[in-house]
């Protein structure tokens, strides 16, 4: 699966370097191929591209900017295989979940921006100000490993409709399905320079495009330091930033709420991608009339998912994405001051599996309930009244997403105190089109739908 050039201005061209990164199938510990290793001068020639692109794409008619995007849709959707399978090797998402999810979604998004870009397009007049909506510029797209497709099409569908070029670079860790868009963009005629692709490492290429002085935007998911270190470089030029950053979301289930539901979607949430989900539930808060319940239950459903080959179907959960990252995660693990209420779940010895644990009585301050985790890991914590529940959900550096099980008017009211972005009320379903984004230090800006297309766009006010 090996790729050996970035795709810059419209062409495949030869990295500056000979040096490469090792993609690992985490499932298998094996080499699955190798990507180039960008440096600065690679980033140059990008945003160089991205530059010259830009006057001619922006004031391409957004209806036509659409038809453009509605054609990268169908050479897209022509490798919806090719990407779950992709993601599958790369990552180690199971099968199905990539199917639906690492290649479903990122489709749907794009979609909905090749949609929303032929849609009509609003001026308002303010008295004798007509308000305009102009692209922001070039966009330097960083994104992280765990949704490597979709983190990737939600900020390039939506800066390519405003009418910004992008460079892009996708984590290291899972480059190869971000090829798959460019070879994407080449069936459909995305004008040169338009799209750009740069592989690399952070401290290089991630670094070189968050600094430089032709990049007038930097959109940016992944890990809060790195968010800091790139609002950081950004701020020297006042360039824009948009961040979507870590989470530590709550899962409330009130008094009288239907226990049995919330208990099994709630750890469904918390251990989708193995945990590897920036959104998921990872603190599960029960009123206590409901804990022992609830407690027993989560225990028992994390017991009964199976470990193991993502391309197995019976697989429910995958590797973590590297060594590195399962190291992390056991160490939480054996550090936790809690009470293991989940039983033991065989994995495979080799690969970079861990079996779900769920913890039960965490004490709302310590480091299970207030660290990033980022795998199958839950930590349930009881609470006396709403009041309560409110105060520990929104005791987090974080707020990113989070669930309320109950009477629907009562979990309306504790939905709208909790300080996070977004927000799902008895299992309320995940909306593309809505604002996705961050309270606190899980990020700034938001994506997604129109709120994710005016990320990328500033406005002008013209007197008359
Ligand atoms: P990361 O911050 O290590 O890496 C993300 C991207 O930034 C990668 O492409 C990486 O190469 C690049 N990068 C690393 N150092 C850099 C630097 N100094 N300058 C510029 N770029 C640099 O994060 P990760 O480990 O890939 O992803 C996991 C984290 O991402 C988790 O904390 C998770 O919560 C967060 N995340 C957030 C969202 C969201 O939408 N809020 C979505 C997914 C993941």
């Amino acid at each position: 699966m090996t790729r050996d050039r970035f795709f810059v201005g419209g062409a495949w061209v030869d990295p500056a370097s000979s040096e490469v990164i090792e993609v690992i199938n985490p499932a298998t510990e094996e080499v699955l191929g190798t990507v180039p290793a960008g440096t600065s001068s690679d980033v140059d020639a990008a945003v160089a591209a991205a530059r010259d692109a830009f006057d001619g794409w922006a004031t391409t008619p957004m209806a036509e900017r659409g038809a453009v995007l509605d054609r990268l849709h169908t050479a897209l959707a022509a490798r919806a295989d090719d990407i779950a399978r992709t993601v599958g090797l790369e990552l180690g998402t199971p099968l199905k979940i990539a199917q639906a999810v690492q290649a479903g979604l990122p489709l749907a998004v794009l979609r909905g921006y090749a949609d929303l870009a032929a849609g009509p397009v609003t001026e308002p007049a303010i008295g004798n100000s007509l308000v305009v909506r102009e692209p922001v510029g070039v966009v330097g797209a960083i994104t992280p490993w765990n949704y490597p497709l979709h983190q990737v099409v939600a900020k390039v569908a939506a800066a390519l409709a405003a009418g910004c070029t992008v460079v892009l670079k996708p984590s290291e860790l899972t480059p190869l399905v971000a090829y798959l868009l460019a070879d994407a963009a080449v069936e459909a005629g995305v004008p040169d320079g338009v799209l750009n692709l740069v592989t690399g490492t952070g401290p290089v290429v991630g670094a070189a495009i968050a600094g430089h002085p032709g990049v007038d935007m930097v959109s940016f998911t992944g890990s809060t330091a790195t968010g800091r270190a790139i609002a950081h470089a950004a701020a020297d030029r006042i360039a824009k930033v948009a961040l979507e950053l870590g989470g530590k979301s709550a899962n409330v289930i009130l008094e009288g709420a239907d226990v049995a539901k919330a208990v099994k979607t709630g750890v469904g949430n918390a251990f989708l991608n193995s945990g590897q989900t920036c959104t998921a539930w990872t603190r599960m808060l029960v009123h206590r009339s409901a804990y022992d319940d609830a407690v027993a239950l989560a225990g028992q459903v994390a017991g009964a998912f199976t470990v193991g080959d993502p391309f197995d179907p019976a697989t429910r959960l995958g590797p973590l994405v590297s060594a590195a990252q399962r190291d992390r995660v056991l160490g939480f693990i054996e550090r936790a001051d809690a009470k293991l209420v989940s039983p033991s779940v065989p994995v495979p010895d080799k690969g970079y599996f861990v079996a779900p644990a769920v913890f039960a009585d965490v004490d709302p301050d310590s480091e299970l309930a207030q660290e990033e985790i980022f795998g199958p890991v839950l930590s349930i914590i009881p609470f006396d009244d709403d009041d309560h529940a409110v105060r520990i959900a929104n005791n987090s550096r974080y707020g990113l997403a989070g669930g309320v099980w109950g009477e629907p008017d009562r979990a309306m009211a504790v939905a709208r105190r909790m300080r996070t972005g977004a927000v799902d009320v008895n299992g309320g379903r995940f909306n593309p089109l809505a604002p996705f984004g961050g309270y606190k230090q899980s990020g700034v800006g938001r994506e997604l739908g129109s709120f994710g297309l005016e990320e990328f766009q500033q406005v002008k006010a013209i007197q008359r």
